[in-house]
């Protein structure tokens, strides 16, 4: 089956108690047993374990990751939190120098104290990914698109050279979206998503997941949810899957927009600089090109103005909501550096290319015409 035909199908067989055509919000912490350890269907004793929301959210996200095994946890970083939990002691993990901050400061916080260690480079640089990678590896983690510049790695190459090295290759998947981007079929092994972004789609759930083909991996992730138990509640599940029946039609039209503002930035005469894969002229562009289906709905860029300015601008906008977050169909303006981006410390920053004053668009799905004059009027103050 095509994308489209299972985002609205996978995981969503008519409930068999009434027909429902939706699965119905499984409200329930625990299930009534036949005799002692014997749930009325194997698995389901406790909600901890497997609720059956859950469970028809996780097979509509591993199929559209092209995975036999999707996993949800309460949070993107609960999800990101599950897998490093496989690290042990002594471990050496590769990542990318521009990640999303809260993964950032997970490893530092959470990870490092216990022993891993971090080597962190840019991952659009193959050599120096390379590099990094003579060290002996457990984990890759990667991100593509990154947040908030748009940096693009060469997924079928780095998961090459991690392999090679004999290490696990993960990618956060979220700003692309299973329907642009699908990263096990380039070579990953695992891949995250934060679904309070696009799979969600509503602004309303904050929600994760890990995808794999990797059996004995997804064991592992399977306890992890039943152990340590960041798992959603059924009706979260349920707003993702709801949200995730759409993600092709949303995508197409964030996209389009996005591509329309990213021009209008590009030719407008207060725009220094626009950061956005489908600009010819983006460095990533033709691995973008290439690994993905269209160029996504984020863009950053820099005014040619004070930081100051730039600040006020995300204050004059009538449509674009000032607010972090991306990923909804409402379009949202905000500063990353003061904002998302503000727990890295700014030297780190700086060194990473981001502008102190840069602004990030995570650009909607209104009117083409709407949004377009909300920035030029702003843009005019
Ligand atoms: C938001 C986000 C996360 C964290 O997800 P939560 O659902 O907020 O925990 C991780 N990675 C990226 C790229 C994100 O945008």
């Amino acid at each position: 089956m095509k994308f489209a035909t299972l985002a609205v199908h996978a995981g969503n067989a008519p409930d068999p108690a009434y027909g429902a055509v939706m699965p119905p919000i499984y409200a329930t912490s625990t299930y009534v047993q036949r005799a002692p350890a014997e749930p009325m269907v194997e698995g389901y004793d406790y909600s901890r374990a497997a609720n059956p929301t859950r469970s028809a959210l996780q097979e509509n996200l591993a199929a559209l990751e092209g995975a036999k095994h999707g996993f949800a946890f309460s949070s993107g970083l609960a999800a990101t939190h599950a897998l490093l939990s496989q690290m042990r002691p002594g471990d050496h993990v590769v990542c990318g120098n521009d990640l999303y901050g809260g993964t950032f400061r997970m490893f530092r916080s959470a990870f490092e104290p216990f022993g891993i260690e971090f080597s962190v480079v840019d991952t659009t640089d193959l050599k120096a990914l390379e590099q990094a990678l003579a060290k002996p590896t457990r984990l890759l983690w990667l991100e593509t698109p990154t947040n908030p510049l748009l940096r693009i790695t060469d997924l079928e190459a780095a998961a090459a050279l991690a392999h090679a090295a004999g290490a696990l290759v993960a990618c956060d998947n979220t700003f692309a979206s299973s329907y642009l981007q699908q990263p096990l079929t380039l070579g990953c092994d695992v891949v995250m998503h934060s679904a309070t972004k696009y799979l969600g789609g509503h602004s309303d759930v904050v929600l994760g997941a890990l995808c794999t083909n990797d059996d004995a991996l997804a064991e592992k992730l399977g306890f992890q949810q039943l152990s340590v138990g960041a798992v959603p509640g059924p009706f979260d599940c349920f707003l993702v899957l709801r949200g995730t029946k759409t993600l092709p039609l949303r995508m197409e039209a964030h996209c389009r927009n996005a591509r329309r503002i990213a021009g209008f930035l590009a030719d407008h005469s207060r725009v220094a600089s626009v950061f956005y894969p489908g600009l010819p002229d983006h460095p990533g562009h033709d691995i973008a090109a290439r690994q993905m289906r269209d160029f996504g709905g984020m863009l950053s860029f820099v005014l040619k103005a004070s930081v100051e300015e730039a600040k006020q601008l995300t204050t004059r906008t009538k449509i674009f909501a000032l607010a972090e977050s991306l990923g909804g169909v409402e379009s949202l303006i905000e500063h990353p550096p003061s904002m998302t981006h503000a727990s890295i410390p700014a030297e780190q920053r700086r060194a990473a290319g981001l502008d102190d004053g840069l602004i990030r668009l995570s650009v909607g799905i209104e009117d083409i015409d709407d949004l377009l004059g909300d920035l030029d009027q702003a843009l005019a103050g």
